[in-house]
């Protein structure tokens, strides 16, 4: 069970992905503490992520993210001392290009004007482009990176994960947040309490009366060549025009330092299953995945490397494309952190040091979340039901 230790403050944080344990993280290595972690099933969290993992700094000025109104500088440092904690080789720095990939269209290598592209992307690319280097872009390991958050937090910090699917927040008649109720009854007490349910959000009255959280559907692979030594750290963002004519696509195809290479894209709004664990990949979006994989390179090619995953999940998208940071509005030390769509992993390490400081010491000074505040959404014409 849970809060064995008298402490004076209990913190349920149901958490996501990333920015979950980041608030964790936060929070236990504060002297308040301890805390509590729910989640809907063990593996589905931290154990099984399949999205990337990368991470840019310098991209996202005039974009509504986090590092929009943050410092770059600032989001950079926590971003990275809180990934750096002690895994081997991540977070890795990586080159990173765009490029069309056009059938109709070849490159021309000339001598005296070497290309951008590595020697391992053999298939037709045209009009490279760098757009990170080693210094602004790097890759972290979605699940080692979690994993670790959640261990360290345990064993040092007195953390303690329940597993266990919230099915609502328990409010006092004067509006103030008690505790999580879950499905199979149980109840548990709390001084705060954070909803970090990415795309789930939306199944929560408390939330979905306020703002609407929709998951998009995005596919990967994990392939593992045949060859991985000659693959290069180089992420690639693709402009994919089809051998069959339609619309480009917009793949991307990450190598790891594992010699495994990612490759994600086909994305469109779906509903989230109930369980988590349940997603599964459509068919035809996975093959088409396969082609673009073998087309960008033969060491990519059936034959050439064995899919090691075929897999799907789901961003956490909002109405106007900003994550949703803060205080629930009439629910008081009840706070939601989702919306980060396909930027959760990034800027998951400010969003826990922002949620920290609110839920400690009432404010954010570390970053000003003001901009995501759920409260935005008050007078929308939503109507409230809890
Ligand atoms: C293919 C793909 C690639 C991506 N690549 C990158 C990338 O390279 N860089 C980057 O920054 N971001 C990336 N992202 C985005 C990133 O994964 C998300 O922004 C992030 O996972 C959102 O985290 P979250 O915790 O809000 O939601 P989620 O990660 O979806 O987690 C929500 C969790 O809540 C739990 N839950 C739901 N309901 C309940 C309940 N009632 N009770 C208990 N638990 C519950 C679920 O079990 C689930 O684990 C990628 C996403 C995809 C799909």
């Amino acid at each position: 069970m849970v809060f064995i230790q008298p402490y004076p403050f209990h913190i349920y944080i149901c958490e996501g992905v990333v920015p979950g344990p980041c608030v964790s993280h936060f929070i236990s290595s504060q002297p308040v503490k301890p805390l509590t972690e729910g989640k809907m099933s063990s593996g589905v969290c931290f154990g099984k992520s399949k999205a990337f993992g990368f991470c840019v700094f310098g991209w996202m000025n005039g974009t509504k993210s986090l590092s929009s109104v943050a410092s770059e500088s600032e989001i950079k440092r926590i971003s990275l001392e809180t990934l750096d904690i002690e895994m081997t080789e991540w977070p890795r720095p990586l080159h990173t290009l765009r490029y069309v990939r056009d059938p109709h269209r070849h490159r021309v290598r000339l001598p005296s004007a070497p290309s951008a592209v590595p020697d391992w992307v053999d298939g037709p690319a045209t009009n490279p482009r760098t757009i990170g280097t080693p210094e602004t872009t790097a890759q972290v390991h979605p699940q080692l990176f979690t994993r670790k958050l959640v261990a360290v937090a345990e064993a040092e910090h007195g953390l303690e994960v329940v597993i266990g699917e919230l099915d609502h927040v328990a409010v006092d008649g004067g509006g103030r947040a008690t505790g999580a109720a879950l499905k199979d009854g149980r109840v548990i007490a709390a001084d705060a309490v954070v909803l970090a349910l990415g795309p789930w959000s939306g199944r929560l009255s408390m939330l979905n009366s306020l703002f609407r959280v929709y998951g998009l559907k995005a596919h990967s692979i994990v392939l593992e060549p045949n060859e991985p030594s000659v693959i290069t750290p180089h992420a690639l963002f693709l402009s994919y025009y089809s051998s069959h004519g339609g619309r480009p696509m917009d793949p991307e195809v990450y190598p790891r330092p594992t010699g495994e290479v990612y490759v994600c894209g086909m994305s469109s709004e779906a509903q989230v299953p109930d369980d988590p664990e349940g997603i599964v990949g459509d068919v035809e979006s996975i093959k088409v995945l396969k082609r673009v994989a073998g087309t960008v390179s033969s060491l990519l090619k059936e034959g050439e490397a064995r899919v090691k995953a075929e897999q799907a999940c789901f961003l956490p998208c909002t109405d106007d494309n900003k994550p949703v940071i803060g205080e629930i509005p009439g629910v008081r030390r009840c706070y939601v952190a989702t919306g980060h769509s396909c930027w959760g992993i990034l800027n998951g390490p400010a969003t826990g040091a922002a949620m920290a400081e609110l839920v400690l010491d009432g404010k954010s000074s570390i970053v000003d979340i003001t901009p995501f505040s759920p409260a935005r959404f008050v007078g929308g014409g939503s109507r409230r039901r809890y």
